[in-house]
């Protein structure tokens, strides 16, 4: 009964080093995927093998202050995009910077009224930050 005791003993090790769930995905990470977050301390993909198929769910990166590793997940290093954003009011040069579109673009949209918008007196078009963020997340 020596053997079979072992093998339980190593079947509960191999569990306890497993199992970790992505704070970002949600989905299980493996031992060559898994990373901690400096900022909240939760487990998120980060492949470190490149001869190993992994997703990336955060960042990792060398500070160059302390030359030590630094890890953040996509939740922490992208908070208005997890948390649904501020409503916070921008201008449309602000808008074009946030979502990377043109301004045309971003007018164009407004008009057809596929991005919410609103015309302030003077024709000053302002829109809220979470909303170009979004409209900008669904374009293909
Ligand atoms: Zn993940
Ligand atoms: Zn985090």
């Amino acid at each position: 009964m020596d053997s079979h005791e072992c093998a339980a003993r190593m079947a509960g090790m191999s569990t306890e080093s497993s199992a970790s769930v992505c704070i970002v995905c949600l989905e299980v990470t493996e031992a060559h995927t898994e990373a901690f977050c400096n900022a909240c301390g939760g487990v998120y993909h980060l492949n470190q093998r490149s001869d190993l198929p992994g997703k990336d769910c955060g960042e990792v990166w060398i500070n160059e202050e302390f030359q030590a590793l630094e890890f953040a997940c996509n939740t922490c290093l992208h908070p208005e995009e997890a948390a649904g954003g501020l409503d916070e009011i921008i201008d449309l040069d602000e808008a074009a910077t946030v979502s990377s579109l043109s301004q045309e673009t971003l007018l164009l949209a407004a008009e057809q009224g596929t991005l919410r918008s609103k015309r302030l007196s003077g024709g000053v078009v302002v829109f809220e930050r979470r909303d170009v963020v979004e409209f900008a997340a669904r374009r293909p």
